[in-house]
């Protein structure tokens, strides 16, 4: 339930209902503030304006139901609709990858183009949206050059930096009581604005929310807080890639990643998160918005020599799940191959990037035949050759290998026995490492994980003791979550 009337607050409207969109409005809606999404794509409009999510994530359904029936939500087509009504401006359309490794800002520039037109009352315009370090004194050019109204536009519009941090699968939560909020601006006032609407997350006034746990308020200048987005998914990304490399070296002197994080991961200026070696990263955001950095630097003559590793080293790790199923299987003619996990983590039905696609394409151009498993993903346009179904056990039924790329819950339980009777061969690629590696060989598979040892250390394993290892027992199967 709302904490306040919405009347006393700052109206919102949210142009583009993609990912971002949709939970930003459908989070400030259940908040109590009076919110309008505007969207584009006439399928999504139809689909949200019923209450129906266009992808998965858990609980939003939910809550799009609650705010479109407390009268506080509403989706339209009309930017000048939703501008007639608010004063702060949410901006959350794509930015996908473009030519040059720049970010393709086409959607941003129609956007800003017909807010620019139909604008006539005060606005603070908010960018959610991941754009170029820049692209707020840009989007200011932009709406000059679109505006139409007669009052100078400087006296009706300001900019404001908010970049968003969900994670898809965890996304409400993420947003509704995020560590930081952090809001970068050269204007008091519209930052004033920010913070009001923001209020409830600010101050965790909401039911639910914990007020002994209130997010860092972070206030910058508008370049810095649109550097702050690139410069933490550059830094997860490094940390993801830097296990990836470390799991490289285990494999060479025989060590085992899972221990090696695990240990490193205990001293606190490292951290124990984001250190799963395995397949790599994916996703909307951190490939584009690492190669967005990259050519931002070099656009200055600077060669981000980190950065461009990070990134070869993230490719690197899906040759290497191919690289495993090479080694076994020799030749890909004739091999049936079935992939446990589509998405590019678990949570989510989202494909962008998904490391599990490039497996499956390669392995098809090889001549292999594909099958794949996902819980949350059907049939997948892209690569026609690929059939999915809904039962794992099915989806390896006849296989010569399993890979496991999207450490889903569901995995962890598998009946390992189940899957070796369906399978014609006994080979899993674990690419996620979600599984202990003796087991699985006593199992009866023939296991390969990324950078860990095949047998175990046999000076025997790290004892974990302090309740920190993820490894889980369910039946005879030792797996790990996410
Ligand atoms: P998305 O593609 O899912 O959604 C964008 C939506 O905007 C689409 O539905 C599109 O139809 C709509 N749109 C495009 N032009 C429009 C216009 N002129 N008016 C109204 N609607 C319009 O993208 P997303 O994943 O929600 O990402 C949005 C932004 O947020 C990106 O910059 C992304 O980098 C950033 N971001 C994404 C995530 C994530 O996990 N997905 C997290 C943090 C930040």
């Amino acid at each position: 339930m709302p904490d306040e009337t919405s009347r006393a607050a700052p109206r919102v409207a949210v142009v583009g209902s993609g990912y971002v969109g949709t939970v930003v409005a459908a989070c400030l809606a259940f908040l109590g503030r009076q919110v309008i999404g505007v969207e584009t794509d006439p399928h999504k409009l139809c689909e949200l304006s019923r209450g129906c999510s266009p992808f998965y994530e858990p609980g939003l359904s939910d809550l799009l139901v609650g705010a479109l029936g407390s009268g506080r939500l509403r989706f339209v087509g009309d930017v000048g609709d939703a501008l007639a009504h608010s004063e702060a401006l949410f901006l959350c359309v794509g930015t996908p990858p473009g030519d040059g490794g720049h970010a393709d800002m086409s959607s941003v520039r129609e956007a800003a183009a017909s807010i620019g037109r139909e604008l006539r009352t005060p606005h603070v315009l908010i960018t959610k949206s991941t754009v170029p370090i820049g692209s707020g004194h840009w989007l200011r050019s932009l709406l000059e050059d679109a505006y139409e109204g007669s009052t100078p536009l400087e006296d009706i519009l300001s900019v404001v930096s908010c970049p968003e941090f969900l994670r898809e699968g965890s996304a409400i939560a993420d947003f509704l009581t995020p560590e930081r909020v952090v809001l970068g601006s050269d204007s008091g006032s519209a930052l004033e604005l920010v913070r009001e609407v923001y209020r409830p997350i600010l101050e965790q006034s909401f039911v639910g929310g914990d007020p002994d746990r209130c997010p860092a308020l972070i206030q910058t200048g508008l370049l810095s807080a649109e550097t702050v987005k690139y410069a933490s998914n550059a830094f997860l990304a490094t940390k993801i890639s830097f296990i990836n490399e470390i799991a490289m070296i285990c494999e060479f002197v025989g060590a085992d990643v899972v221990e090696v994080a695990t240990a490193i991961g205990l001293d606190s200026r490292i951290g124990p998160r984001f250190l799963d070696a395995g397949a790599g990263w994916g996703g909307s955001c951190f490939g584009k918005d690492l190669q967005e950095l990259i050519s931002t630097a070099m656009d200055y003559g600077h060669d981000p020599r980190l950065l461009q590793a990070v990134t070869e080293v993230n490719h690197r790790q899906r040759q290497v799940v191919v690289e495993k199923l090479r080694r076994h299987l020799k030749t890909m003619r004739g091999r049936r191959i079935c992939i446990m996990g589509l998405a590019f983590k678990p949570g989510t039905d989202d494909l962008r990037d998904a490391p599990a696609l490039d497996v499956a394409r390669w392995r098809v151009a090889a001549g292999a035949s594909v099958r794949a498993h996902d819980p949350m993903v059907g049939a997948v346009a892209e690569i026609p050759e690929m059939r999915t179904l809904p039962d794992m056990y099915e989806a390896a039924r006849g296989t010569d290998a399993v890979v496991m790329m999207t450490e889903w819950p569901d995995y962890v339980g598998i009946d390992a026995d189940a899957l070796l009777s369906v399978m014609r061969g006994r080979l899993m690629v674990d690419g996620r490492n979600m599984f202990n590696p003796e087991t699985m060989v006593r199992r009866g598979f023939v296991y390969e994980g990324v950078g860990r040892s095949p047998l175990g250390d046999p000076y025997g394993g790290l004892e974990l003791n302090r309740g920190f290892d993820q490894r889980v027992e369910i039946g005879n199967l030792e797996g790990r979550v996410a």
